[in-house]
């Protein structure tokens, strides 16, 4: 079964909160034969959403079960501020991602160059250990795009395979989901997130996966997730995770 659990509606902030715009999302998701779709936009946008259009798209197309999330900016010192506006909505699911270490936003194009001023290897340390720590808040279900850090290509210097094994017996313990998210594949580094040896560790872990394509347009719903599919079952996995009904449930693949 095919499902996608990370769907940006609204892209970034650069189109209306509208049924008009949303149809789209489902008539693609038909085409790709994708069973479960999971809407994810970004917490900063969450004042210019209108969750309550999830229903009206449901009835629209029953025989796709949507599921509201929402993709929120893990930062170690705000999770009073992030408890709040979880609590805002009653969502099916949320998505903790990191896409910032302190100030920096490593995954934009714009500030790329902090990879050249920074060491690497402590990039990845600290990257990891906000992973780790997001999983351990308890407030995220799902976390997003697990390795994002190397989205540009810069690699660790040093074989730091210690520091991503520790990281990820400590995520398991915390009974996350993490997603095969297949936006990497279009990112200069042209690899899944994460990438199939991490997936093989996460297998070997009893780490739940789910499939995304993190599509911040209509055309992109769906994108190469049978592919994750296929290199989620040749690691080993035979379920993948869903968030209906509010809670994980396992479907065999
Ligand atoms: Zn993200
Ligand atoms: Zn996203």
């Amino acid at each position: 079964m095919l499902v996608d659990l990370h769907v940006h509606a609204i892209g970034h902030d650069d189109r209306k909160h509208n049924l008009d715009n949303l149809i789209p999302y489902l008539e693609k998701a038909k085409t790709m034969n994708i069973k479960e779709i999971g809407f994810a936009d970004h917490d900063r946008y969450f004042d210019i959403l209108n969750l309550n259009l999830y229903e009206d798209l449901q009835k629209l197309y029953p025989e796709i079960k949507i599921n509201v999330g929402l993709e929120v900016d893990y930062f170690p010192d705000k999770i009073f501020e992030i408890t709040k506006i979880i609590n805002k909505f009653d969502f099916d699911y949320i998505i903790g991602s990191v896409h910032y270490i302190d100030e920096w936003m490593f995954d934009s194009d714009k500030q790329k160059q902090g990879f050249l001023e920074k060491d690497i290897d402590e990039v990845y340390k600290q990257y990891l250990s906000r992973i780790v720590g997001a999983a351990q808040t308890g407030l995220f279900p799902l976390i997003g795009h697990l390795d994002l850090i190397k989205i540009f290509g810069f690699k660790p210097t040093k074989n730091i395979s210690e520091t991503f094994l520790e990281a990820i017996k400590l995520i398991q313990k915390t009974g996350v989901v993490i997603e095969l998210n297949t936006n990497g594949w279009y990112k200069p580094v042209n690899e899944l997130y994460p990438s199939e040896e991490l997936i093989k560790l996460c297998f070997n872990y009893n780490i739940p996966i789910t499939l995304s394509s993190d599509a911040h347009q209509a055309e992109h719903v769906g994108r190469d997730v049978d592919k994750a599919l296929n290199l989620a079952k040749k690691c080993g996995y035979k379920k993948i995770a869903t968030f209906a009904n509010k809670k994980v449930n396992f479907v065999n693949i």
